[in-house]
């Protein structure tokens, strides 16, 4: 690799595997909108095909040519290969949303009998493919709650009987919306402590609310880490998409069932994240360092009950969570959310009282934005798994974005006074 000498992903976003020589000397890279690519000749396709459909191994030297769009594509090759490091993979397959990366790789890792393991409360949209779809081909899931310890998991898998069948752990943290913390190295142990010689348990981590910058679950024992790109990578609210990545064992087999569900992102939403990581690291310190002012308002305004933000987290009220935290993330994040003094009514005035923050759900995008978990993004938990995770009617999440956070405060501050 040419750029071995600049190890700084930042440093990278701008070159790492473009070469301007093949495109006219574009200091860009080009959206390569284009379905298929012309071979120089009949053998050499020949030879492009043997090694795609692992016909035999690529020669030492050999480079894989280009066939079809989706199978590869400059745009989404150089974007993975862009992505992997920042979680220092091997490898990276780009979705064209984070809910297709998710599926694609429950398919291709559970089978009819198996079990997976997930951390509960997760994204509304990944618990209805676990509890709706996998169901339907006999794939069993259970769920332990994000602050149970390694003991307790393991006895809800061994309560279940699913020593023999658990294949995968899947988890989300910190939890959504209360940024509750999983232990990603307690996780580890319990797949370890399951997986047989011939059958690893795999780890996957949801790490969409941190990464990739402050949170890197690949340096902590997971096997897969899975992103919703449309959030913090992409960034700008303007494309939905997702990314898996892992050991290149692993990315083959994610990238062979892609091929075949066809639910690559195409070359435009390529280049789109390609200009997004260019400022990933500066969008994101940004916005997590308004977070913090923000927060430090929310926390001493009177109408406020209850702040939660991972960097009001102390080792004396929560030892647990406090000593994840500092081993595992590298910073308290953007996400806040709080309790306000009352209920929807108050929560429904203060948010149709801001101005300059969004009414909207999603997250990690420049612009600010607001919402009602408990109506909105979780609707559908139940009332006793609502009252388990802390989403109550009093709770307003918000995602901060780029703005002067003097300018969000007043915002914040004027819709807490229409309450
Ligand atoms: C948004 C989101 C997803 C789903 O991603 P899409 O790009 O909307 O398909 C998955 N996990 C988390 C944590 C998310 O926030």
């Amino acid at each position: 690799m040419k750029n071995q000498k600049f190890k700084h992903p930042e440093s990278l976003m701008m070159s790492h595997g473009y070469d301007p020589k093949l495109s006219e000397g574009a200091i860009k890279c080009p959206i390569f909108q284009t379905s298929t690519f012309v071979f120089d000749s009949a053998e050499a396709g020949k030879g492009f095909f043997e090694i795609a459909y692992g016909l035999r191994e690529k020669g030492p030297t050999e480079e894989m040519g280009l066939i079809y769009s989706r199978l590869n594509n400059p745009d989404l090759e150089i974007l993975e290969n862009r992505l992997c490091l920042w979680d220092g993979a091997d490898d990276c397959a780009v979705f064209e949303s984070g809910m297709s990366a998710i599926s694609t790789i429950m398919l291709e890792f559970l089978s009819p009998g198996d079990c997976v393991l997930y951390s509960n409360p997760l994204y509304g949209g990944s618990y209805h493919f676990i509890k709706n779809v996998l169901c339907r081909f006999g794939i069993e899931a259970i769920a332990f709650n994000a602050h149970e310890p390694e003991n307790k998991i393991n006895d809800i898998i061994e309560k279940h009987g699913a020593q023999d069948k658990v294949k995968m752990i899947y988890i989300e943290t910190p939890a959504n919306p209360t940024n509750q913390l999983v232990d990603i190295e307690a996780c580890r142990k319990v797949a370890d402590r399951f997986s047989k010689d011939d059958q690893r348990v795999l780890l996957a981590v949801d790490n969409t609310y941190m990464g990739p910058i402050w949170q890197h679950p690949l340096a902590h024992g997971a096997d897969l880490v899975v992103y919703s790109a449309t959030k913090y990578i992409g960034g700008h609210s303007d494309v939905i998409a997702g990314a898996v990545l892992g050991s290149a064992e692993l990315m083959t087999r994610v990238k062979t069932l892609r091929t075949f569900l066809g639910n690559m992102a195409g070359p435009w939403t390529g280049w789109l994240l390609m200009r997004s990581l260019e400022t990933l690291k500066v969008r994101m310190n940004e916005q997590a360092h308004n977070a913090e002012q923000i927060a430090n308002y929310l926390q001493a305004h009177p109408k406020v009950k209850k702040v939660h933000y991972l960097g009001f987290l102390t080792e004396k009220d929560n030892p647990q969570n406090f000593a994840v935290y500092q081993r595992q993330l590298k910073s308290a994040g953007a996400m806040i959310s709080f309790d306000i003094d009352g209920g929807e009514k108050e929560c429904f005035r203060f948010l149709n009282s801001l101005k300059l923050i969004k009414l909207a759900v999603s997250l990690g995008s420049t612009e600010s934005l607001a919402e009602h978990p408990s109506t909105m993004t979780h609707s559908d938990v139940t009332p006793e798994d609502k009252a388990l995770y802390g989403i109550s009617d009093s709770l307003v999440r918000l995602s901060i974005g780029v703005e002067h956070y003097e300018d969000l405060i007043t915002d914040i501050g004027s819709a807490l006074d229409a309450v």
